[in-house]
């Protein structure tokens, strides 16, 4: 076999859960994370995201079990927790940002759903008049019902265009009486620039583009794309001091991004841009639609065991 996976994490935790925060495994666990990271070493072969474009760029197979681990988003746990971990077992590791986050109290939409949801003394909520795929009563009186609500929300979400999204969150703030904030969870916690220089500094690690506001690039205008790119590749430049060649598209289906995306991308001197969409790699692929394994999210498991 001399494929490539490429692992796509968002953070890494040792902080206590208050709640039904994290419950989707998006942060995972130190302990799990070594384990994983373990495992994968002792029987795979680490590469970095340059390696990777190298070897598709030449056509060279992949090694056995070739493996190369991503993160998506910008969380402070990045370099706080992770990144120690992954320096004890040598293995390397790219970090794609969104820019509009780095060092600000700014919350992921889905987080600002959680948060809401979680922190809530309201018994139950409303929110049909935001939206009519979603029931006028959400009961929160259990964490299970915390959970479902948060998942029927987060789903009408996904799929709605930007403009009845705000308007859900909307509602839904003021519903359950909650203003999200990036302090009710040590895992909400954004990385700093300084933070981001260092794991730029560090000899297995490197940084890439996640856009500016995180926004789905297709659904944009393509001037908007090209705003919110054009953002995100100069607050890197100019903050990292160099120019920058790797990116990752904000949630990575493969309606997320298109071939304007591409060009624009590629007008800025990316050479690699992983998706979403899960799957393996081999020499063959394309470097602006590689597949990537998330791992954690949703009780997704692990995919090496020994
Ligand atoms: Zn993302």
């Amino acid at each position: 076999m001399s494929d490539l996976t490429i692992f796509l994490y968002h953070g890494v935790s040792d902080a206590e859960s208050p709640g039904i925060e994290n419950f989707s495994g998006k942060h995972i666990h130190i302990d799990t994370f070594r384990d994983q990271i373990s495992t994968a070493k002792r029987i795979g072969i680490p590469l970095s995201m340059e390696e990777v474009r190298y070897h598709v760029c030449e056509r060279r197979p992949f090694p056995p079990r070739a493996f190369a681990v991503t993160f998506d988003d910008g969380f402070e746990n990045n370099h706080a927790v992770a990144a120690p971990v992954l320096d004890d077992f040598d293995v390397p590791a790219m970090f794609y940002f969104s820019t509009g986050f780095v060092e600000s109290d700014r919350m992921f939409w889905v987080d600002e759903i959680e948060d809401c949801i979680n922190r809530s003394e309201i018994n139950e909520i409303d929110l049909s008049s935001a939206d009519s795929r979603l029931p006028n009563s959400f009961p929160l009186q259990s964490d299970d019902d915390r959970i479902h609500a948060t998942i029927k929300i987060k789903g009408v979400c996904k799929e709605a265009i930007a403009a009845d999204k705000e308007r859900i969150l909307a509602a839904l703030k003021l519903e359950t009486a909650v203003t999200p904030s990036v302090d009710a969870a040590a895992n909400y916690r954004k990385i700093s620039w300084a933070q981001t220089q260092e794991l730029d500094s560090h000899p297995l690690f490197e940084i890439g583009g996640h856009s500016h506001d995180h926004n789905i690039l297709s659904r944009l205008s393509v001037e908007g794309m090209h705003k919110d790119v054009d953002r995100c590749m100069s607050l890197l430049e100019k903050n990292l001091g160099r120019t920058i060649t790797h990116f990752s598209y904000p949630e990575g289906r493969h309606t997320d991004y298109n071939e304007q995306v591409i060009s624009h991308l590629k007008h800025w001197g990316i050479v690699c841009c992983p998706s979403a969409e899960d799957g393996r790699n081999d020499e063959q692929s394309d470097l602006f639609h590689l597949r990537r394994t998330m791992v954690g999210f949703m009780g997704t498991a692990f995919p090496w065991t020994v």
